[in-house]
């Protein structure tokens, strides 16, 4: 059985990070990710990454802002820390090579984006994310760091005083193996698949999520779902980044009137601004005309390339529909500033995680930089954690069971004619998360979507599958995706459901204000007795 001190589940920027940093600090490591780190979400960021290194800014205004957005749920004091670590992360970056944007003084160019009061993202045109993990990607390459790509994680067991190990599937060979550590850091992402349209990646389906929720680790904040304002409706979840509205772009109707005046607003904000008036006024469009002269080639080329693709259209003589559209999680596994989840030897960065720094709202601007950040903080403390920890005996029935289940699962059987595809269930499930567990919520509508995801996971059950055999069977693979996506839709909407006020991303159009005596709160979702139970912890001051 492969076993290394430090074994990191992930190959975004959160994981790469994680494991380099792991790697400096003495680990033996290793990485594992179902796709290449160059397929990853990660790959689509665009806009841009924050730190406050303008001459008008400072680390107070950077917090400032990041505990406003987060609507009163910031820890602040992980937010001060997060804050004063940007910068470095940046400079880090800078000195390995990402080719920033740079202003006429040769200075790193900094770009007005989303409800930043500062310019304060560093940006590589609009494809920063892919710069960014072209680098980070050749320093993992440096570190010699084994690398297992095209390997899918299908179960973790940890904590129970074993130490932590999970079953890979290896999509090549076909073949499923037992990999053990002494300590294990989940960087697998989000979890927005779960909705229909959705601007993440394929993959984002919330995997490490699952495997932590049934390790017995808690999740805090599931409820908060961040959608996107700028988003064109027809296509794959073609975002078209923020900045283009700081850069001068406007929000109008079919008749090129002003339909939104303040559009610098948090994205929880703005989207639900997009989200009605496209009630009101049936289209609503994204006029990139207005930039200034120059400026819609010079910085936003790929937005260019991808609209008249994806949209056929040419944004310099026409204005692009958009509606909001499901970005990014905001909750997820509960974690310290270093990444400590409750399940010993169990760690999280990046979207998979939530230390508390994004309340209900998170920044624009603030994920890549927290990938960096909570990377290298989780890789560090893991790296530390297996150096004093004593080697223990994984669960090796867990290898065995897991055959047995995904044998199972490919045996050919006959089916029937009307039998359910993954497909069919998981847009089914996607667009019921979208109309009652969306921008807006209330009781009637997230009880609809609890029974109806109990009938879901009912004939998830019953599902078929017809490739029998290991060796790249995406129909597997989606198959387990749906399954973390199900389990992921409940704790979701247990969460909204117990939140009875309306604060950052969560509106409950039954309870329209935000309750500060009641729900200054955290909730944390944890598995009691094989359900979710929803209780809830104190913010950090
Ligand atoms: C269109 C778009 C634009 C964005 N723009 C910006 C921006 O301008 N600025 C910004 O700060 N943020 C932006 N974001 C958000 C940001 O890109 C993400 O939050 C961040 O990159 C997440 O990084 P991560 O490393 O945590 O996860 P990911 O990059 O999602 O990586 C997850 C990793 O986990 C692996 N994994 C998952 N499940 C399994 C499994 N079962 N087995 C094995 N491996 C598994 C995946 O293969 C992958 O390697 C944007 C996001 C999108 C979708």
């Amino acid at each position: 059985m492969p076993d290394f001190d430090v074994l990191v589940i992930g190959g975004g920027v959160a994981g790469l990070r994680a494991a380099i940093a792991a790697r400096q600090a003495g680990a033996s490591v290793a990485l594992i990710s179902k796709v290449h780190p160059l397929r990853t979400n990660s790959a689509v960021a665009a806009g841009g990454l924050n730190a406050p290194l303008g001459i008008d800014d400072s680390l107070a205004d950077y917090v400032r802002d990041i505990v406003e957005v987060a609507d009163g749920l910031a820890d602040v004091q992980i937010a001060q820390t997060f804050a004063a670590e940007a910068r470095d992360e940046i400079i880090w970056l800078d000195r390995m090579g990402v080719p920033f944007n740079r202003d006429s003084k040769g200075k790193l160019a900094l770009r007005a984006f989303g409800a930043n009061s500062r310019k304060r993202s560093c940006y590589v045109d609009d494809r920063t994310g892919h710069a960014i993990l072209q680098v980070v990607y050749e320093q993992f390459q440096r570190a010699r760091i084994p690398a297992f790509f095209d390997c899918f994680v299908t179960s973790l067991t940890a904590g129970n005083g074993t130490s932590p190990a999970v079953t890979v599937l290896a999509l090549r060979k076909g073949e499923l193996e037992l990999f053990g550590a002494r300590a294990m850091i989940l960087a697998t992402g989000g979890f927005t698949q779960l909705y229909a349209p959705s601007t993440a990646s394929l993959g984002t389906t919330g995997d490490g999520h699952t495997w932590a929720y049934l390790a017995g680790a808690r999740l805090m904040d599931m409820e908060m779902v961040q959608f996107h304002p700028t988003v064109f409706p027809g296509g794959p979840g073609l975002l078209i980044t923020e900045a283009a509205l700081t850069g001068g772009a406007e929000i109008v109707d079919q008749d090129g009137n002003l339909l939104i005046q303040q559009k610098v607003l948090p994205r929880e904000k703005l989207a639900s601004a997009v989200f009605q008036a496209a009630q009101k006024s049936g289209r609503v469009l994204l006029d990139l005309r207005r930039l200034a002269e120059g400026q819609l080639n010079a910085t936003l080329p790929q937005t260019c390339e991808l609209v008249q693709a994806v949209a056929a259209i040419d944004p310099s003589k026409e204005p692009i529909p958009i509606h909001p559209a499901a970005h990014r999680a905001i909750g997820g596994i509960e974690t310290d500033i270093n990444g400590r989840t409750s399940v010993s030897g169990l760690f999280a960065a990046g979207e998979c995680a939530c230390n508390g720094l994004n309340g209900a709202g998170r920044l624009a601007g603030n994920a890549l930089t927290e990938a960096l950040i909570s990377g290298r903080r989780a890789g560090e403390a893991a790296a530390l954690y297996a150096r004093s920890e004593h080697r223990r005996e994984p669960a090796r029935a867990q290898l065995a069971d897991e055959e047995r289940r995904l044998k199972s699962l490919v045996a050919t059987e006959k089916v029937r004619g009307d039998s359910d595809t993954t497909l069919k269930l998981h847009t089914e499930l996607a667009q019921l998360m979208d109309r009652n567990v969306g921008l807006a919520r209330d009781a009637s509508s997230l009880q609809s979507a609890l029974d109806h995801i109990s009938r879901l996971k009912e004939r998830y059950g019953r599902i078929r599958l017809h490739n029998a055999s290991l060796i790249y069977n995406s129909e597997l693979t989606s198959y387990l995706e749906l399954g973390s996506l199900l389990n992921i839709a409940e704790l979701v909407t247990k969460a909204a459901q117990a939140r009875t006020e309306s604060r950052g991303a969560h509106c409950r159009t039954d309870f329209p204000q935000r309750n500060d005596s009641q729900w200054n709160r955290h909730t944390i979702v944890s598995r009691v007795d094989g359900a979710p139970y929803v209780g809830t912890r104190s913010v950090q001051a």
